[in-house]
């Protein structure tokens, strides 16, 4: 027998508990929305598997990335936060509730932020669980790289972020081993980048080679690579690889569903918008230049305050803009615009001459066209007129020009309406 799922209601929803994902329910959370964050695995995301991260703005002493991924958690529980530790299996973005469903639960929330980050692409190769992360396998150069000051590192990959990441290890390590699958000379990575890398004192290559296995007791000591041409097993004493053979999004549970990149990365506006309404993506799942803590915690911060402004919006948007008990009049302008801003006071005179007949409404776009867009106003300023909660017209023409006659507005009332403008 199948259990009925048990429904919750929020306003917010946010998937994933890493930086991005804590930022945004940290935003959700202080604008008093109703807000749960849903996480599968560590609160704190792939920033709590470095030891250090020296560099994040405000913590010169490169904290544990946990330890700022706690503060993070701590801030939004103190906002009002709810967490639950469980994977999501499915979303329907379809309608204005957005489902999110767990294995246990069904929930339903006016706005979605997804924030589920991704993970490195791993070789596969035997031990390679043994030692990832601390223990000397290593997937951000700009993270681990002042820590081999003076060692001997690998790089496995040959596409744009090994090398121009393997040179960039050469400022500290003294020498900067790649193991590339292709043939001498062949890399994956532009051409400017493999011409500056092969010229590198510091780099040496190891071509036709895959990792065959990682060897060494606590910490990686060896990588035994594997020619692929001759089947030689060759031996490198190391004190860290870096593996940049790719990065894969934790976006399966979106495809055909949220819009996304060749790489399967979401797709995203700078507000942080997907191409669903009221759902949005934030931090290393969205494609992006830099993915670091830094961009992640500017994009949740975007996302959480995208968010409030879209459920405002849609509630200003429902109970003020569209009712449907009064004709209405809309005026969508531009606070910044002296002129707009001197037709206020038509739209003042116009409203008192009407003796509450017509519903009088002002949008200001200055701050956000969010309620402009969904009014399909394309230019300001504009005047929409309504009725029976439907867009009736829309005028752009003439008006704040000097003579613009008021007797315009009637006149679309009178033909949105024969009884409306007695
Ligand atoms: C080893 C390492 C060291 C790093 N060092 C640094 C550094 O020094 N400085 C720096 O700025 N950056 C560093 N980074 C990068 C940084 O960690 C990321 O850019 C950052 O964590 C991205 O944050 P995020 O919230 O977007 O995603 P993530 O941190 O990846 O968090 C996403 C979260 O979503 C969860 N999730 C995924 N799918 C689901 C689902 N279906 N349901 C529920 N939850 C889900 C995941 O479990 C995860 O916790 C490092 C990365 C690594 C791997």
């Amino acid at each position: 027998m199948t259990r009925e799922k048990q429904v919750e209601h929020y306003d917010v929803i946010v998937i994933g508990g890493g930086p991005a994902g804590l930022t945004a329910a940290i935003y959700a959370g202080r604008a008093r929305l109703n807000t749960l964050l849903i996480e599968k695995a560590l609160i704190g995301g792939l920033a709590t598997y470095t030891n250090s991260i020296e560099n994040y703005s405000g913590f010169p002493n490169g904290p544990k990335g946990e330890y700022i991924t706690n503060e993070m958690k701590k801030q939004a529980e103190e906002m009002g936060v709810k967490f639950k530790l469980t994977a999501v299996k499915s979303v329907d973005f379809e309608g204005d509730e957005k489902i999110v469903e767990t294995f246990r639960n069904k929930f339903i929330a006016k706005s979605v932020i997804i924030a589920t980050g991704g993970r490195p692409r791993t070789t596969g190769a035997q031990n390679e669980d043994k030692f990832l992360f601390d223990k000397g396998i290593s997937f951000c150069a700009t993270c681990d790289a002042a820590a081999n000051t003076g060692k001997h590192v690998l790089v496995i990959g040959s596409g744009d972020a090994a090398i121009e990441e393997g040179m960039f290890l050469t400022k500290f390590a003294d020498k900067v081993s790649v193991s590339v699958i292709h043939d001498e000379g062949k890399m994956d990575c532009n051409e400017i980048a493999r011409e500056a890398a092969m010229a590198n004192p510091k780099m040496a290559f190891i071509w036709n080679t895959v990792v065959d296995s990682f060897e060494g007791e606590d910490m990686l000591e060896r990588i035994n690579l594997k020619n692929l041409k001759t089947k030689e097993i060759i031996p490198v004493e190391t004190d860290s690889c870096f593996e940049f053979i790719g990065y894969l999004p934790n976006t399966e549970i979106f495809q055909e569903k949220v819009k996304m990149s060749g790489s399967q990365y979401i797709i995203t506006n700078e507000r942080m918008e997907t191409n669903y309404p009221g759902v949005f993506a934030c931090g290393d799942v969205r494609e992006k230049w830099l993915k670091q803590v830094a961009t992640a915690v500017g994009d949740g911060a975007i996302a959480g305050f995208a968010a409030e402004k879209y459920i405002a919006e849609t509630e200003q948007f429902e109970e003020i803009l569209m009712q449907n008990e009064k004709p209405g009049l809309i005026f969508v302008y531009n606070a910044i615009d002296p002129d707009s801003r001197k037709f206020l006071s038509v739209i003042d005179s116009y409203e008192k001459s009407k003796q509450g007949a017509i519903a009088v409404n002002r949008v200001d776009v200055y701050k956000s066209t969010g309620l402009a867009d969904r009014l399909g106003v394309k230019n300001y300023p504009a005047v929409v007129i309504t009725h029976e909660g439907r867009i009736s017209s829309i005028l752009y023409e003439g008006i704040c020009e000097e003579g613009f006659c008021t007797a315009t507005f009637d006149e679309l009332f009178k033909k949105a309406c024969k009884d409306c403008n007695k």
